[in-house]
């Protein structure tokens, strides 16, 4: 399996950075695209990952947050002018994403009606297929096995975490979370564990009442570091910087978890993969 961190940003606007997005390729020569999230800007980012909403397997969303969400609608579009007979988007994701969807098709329905209009060709609506998940579910995408796990990132609920498996290896993702019991299932001896972090050392000397406000809820990269290596885990990629670091910065953030995890810890700009 390849791991690419198509989006590594943050709500906080970065030139540099997409929003929050992992791209695991699987199956016969990594044919198989399944996106985990979908932040600001990720469909820009797609094709340096060789990839595309078009060619997306599924779509896996954590949680309702709108940083993880900004681009639906794009990936939506996209994927249905893109393809040549009704091909179903399919999307995985906590309880409410269905009223989510409901509510983004509903908002596109001028441009679909334009578009049908113009298009003699096109003359289907997007076909999105949406599964609601809670913890303990399980489905498969090609050859990707996938069980859903509960995280913690109250007051937003509900959250998944999802466990890819595939050719005998494990790809952990994890949303925004602190550490919890669900977290340790999903990235127990896992070869891979995408966390989202923060500098909670850095957000905690920010005067700003709305920064200090994400502390409790996100893990630092010391935690992210103890969780991988509690539960063994072989690397982990950390991912969602906040505050977004320069790149001669990495090495400060990696020393951090390193304290905490022995393995091999990866960070950097968008579209950062590791192969497994
Ligand atoms: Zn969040
Ligand atoms: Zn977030």
């Amino acid at each position: 399996m390849e791991v690419t961190l198509v989006g590594t940003g943050t709500p906080l606007p970065d030139p540099n950075r997409a929003g929050p997005c992992t791209l695991v390729k699987a199956g016969e020569n990594n044919g198989e695209h399944v996106l985990i999230d979908a932040g600001r800007g990720c469909v820009m980012r797609m094709p340096l990952a060789q990839t595309g909403p078009a060619f997306l397997s599924g779509l896996l969303i954590t949680h309702l947050h709108s940083d993880h969400l900004t681009a639906f609608n794009d990936i939506v579009t996209t994927h249905w002018i893109a393809t040549n007979e009704p091909t179903p988007l399919r999307v995985w994701g906590p309880v409410g994403l269905k009223h989510y969807v409901d509510h983004i098709l509903l908002a596109l329905g001028p441009d679909m009606k334009y578009r049908m209009d113009h298009h003699e060709d096109l003359n289907w609506e997007p076909v999105v297929e949406v599964t609601e998940v809670v913890p303990g579910d399980a489905f498969t995408i090609g050859s990707m096995s996938i069980t859903c796990h509960e995280t913690c990132h109250a007051p937003v609920e509900p959250t998944i975490g999802y466990r890819v498996e595939s050719d005998g290896k494990v790809v952990a993702l994890a949303g925004d979370t602190i550490p919890c019991d669900g977290l340790d299932s999903l990235t127990k001896d896992a070869d891979v564990y995408v966390q989202t972090v923060i500098r909670d050392d850095i957000v905690k000397t920010i005067p700003i009442p709305r920064l200090q406000d994400i502390l409790d809820y996100h893990s630092s990269v010391e935690q992210a570091g103890q969780v991988a290596a509690k539960n063994r885990v072989k690397t982990l990629m950390m991912t969602h910087y906040v505050p977004a670091p320069q790149p001669e910065q990495y090495p400060e953030w990696i020393a951090i978890a390193a304290k905490e995890f022995d393995g091999e810890i990866v960070m950097g700009d968008d579209l950062t993969s590791v192969t497994v």
